[in-house]
């Protein structure tokens, strides 16, 4: 195809169409299998990002292609105001794993958190409002933003959505204080993903949990970066032997294709009634066929890969004498390292860019590796040979220079 290029005056290398909401690298991929990409050169690069915690189980995975072709095969359309048995199946699938009731099913992560706070509201019955972390994110439409403790995504976008208290993450006494009589609910991510892979105390989802019982509030746990097997259980709570009144999930739950979900308690999901709330596309019929194949490929052995090669991960990176960085922040696949001011994380991913490898950035200076879940050994030595020669060109010290 020949595109005749007509922007204003300007040449094609300087001129995009597309709202300058990211900052995006010149590379452009077009096709991916397994655990790499591929460019418009056919240059092959290591994706040690997946989408941003999507891809878990790599691109061109021949089990969804075909579950996703099957539907596309015959594509057709009703509406949620119809019985569908695959939403069914799979909504049984997500309680099973999640030990939760029922499931609402929307099209993206923020999508879920503006759901989970509605029901809460409305389970609430006048109660409105929510104690939320620091440094959190839950996506960017107005609730979910407000939500998100970063004043950086705020600027420009006042009034936010009132209701939203904040208190520093990891911290269970700041939780206890802010709590008053308008309290509804506690919402939090179990690690936070955007702001750098900080993964709170040990005992921290559980004690939440017992403030919530004691107080009589919902806990709201975002599983839309951790779900689906990241941080090796298949949800990160599950770390904490605990059951939220509400989980949201995204990302990983369809391999790449939108779909998002609330699981809920039977307490919760009583009080929302038909016209409560809604989506026309919430869990169309592609996204469902193929979130069906992924919890079934999700098994317990994938799960298993995860903690071994997460682990392998860190323990090769830090068996290395890496002295700029400051901390391996990891569980499972989800994995930040923590650089100091020496180094800027944003040119670093820029360097693995050019040595073909896919990786993320984060936080305070954190470079972000979400790997899919299924990698292994030669995919962790090729990751750590590349770390070690960009830290040599930059005469940084490794045990082997
Ligand atoms: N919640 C968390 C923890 C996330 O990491 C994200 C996205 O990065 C979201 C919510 C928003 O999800 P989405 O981009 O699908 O709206």
């Amino acid at each position: 195809m020949i595109i005749i290029w007509k922007g204003r005056g300007l040449d094609k290398a300087n001129k995009s169409y597309h709202v300058n909401t990211y900052k995006r690298y010149s590379v452009e991929f077009v096709k991916g299998d397994g655990v790499y990409l591929f460019d418009q050169k056919g240059d092959k690069y290591l994706d040690f990002l997946s989408g941003i915690a999507v891809t878990g189980l790599g691109h061109n995975n021949k089990q969804l292609v075909n579950a996703a072709v099957d539907q596309i095969d015959n594509l057709w359309h009703v509406s949620n105001l119809f019985t569908s048995t695959p939403q069914e199946n799979l909504a049984q699938k997500l309680c099973e794993r999640s030990g939760l009731d029922k499931v609402f099913f929307c099209n993206s992560g923020t999508e879920a958190n503006e759901a989970a706070i509605k029901f809460a509201r409305k389970f609430g019955k006048g109660k409105s409002t929510f104690i939320v972390a620091n440094g959190g994110f839950h996506g960017r439409t107005l609730g979910s933003l407000s939500a998100s403790i970063q004043e950086k995504l705020w600027e420009g976008f006042h009034p936010l959505t009132p209701g939203f208290n904040n208190v520093p993450y990891d911290d269970i006494e700041a939780i206890k204080d802010a709590i008053d009589e308008s309290t509804i609910a506690v919402m939090i991510e179990p690690i936070q993903g955007e702001s750098g892979i900080v993964i709170p105390s040990k005992n921290y989802l559980a004690d939440i949990r017992t403030i919530c019982d004691e107080n009589n509030l919902l806990m709201i746990v975002d599983e839309i970066q951790t779900g689906f097997g990241r941080t090796g259980k298949f949800f990160a709570y599950q770390h904490s032997d605990i059951i939220p009144d509400i989980v949201t999930l995204a990302k990983g739950i369809a391999n790449g294709l939108p779909l998002g979900a609330v699981l809920c308690s039977e307490k919760v999901a009583e009080i929302i009634t038909p016209g409560s709330h809604g989506s026309t596309f919430g869990g169309n019929p592609v996204s469902i066929a193929v979130a069906n194949k992924v919890i079934e490929i999700i098994s317990e052995d994938v799960i298993q890969n995860v903690n071994t090669f997460g682990l392998l991960l860190k323990n090769k990176i830090e068996n290395e004498y890496l002295k700029d960085i400051l901390e391996i922040r990891s569980k499972g696949l989800m994995v930040g390292l923590k650089f100091s001011s020496e180094i800027d994380v944003k040119t670093l991913a820029q360097d693995f860019l050019d040595k073909k490898v896919v990786v993320g950035t984060a936080g305070d200076n954190v470079l972000r590796l979400l790997p899919p879940l299924i990698i292994e050994e030669k995919h962790v030595d090729q990751f750590v040979y590349i770390l070690k020669e960009l830290f040599k060109k930059m005469n940084i010290s490794t045990k082997a220079s």
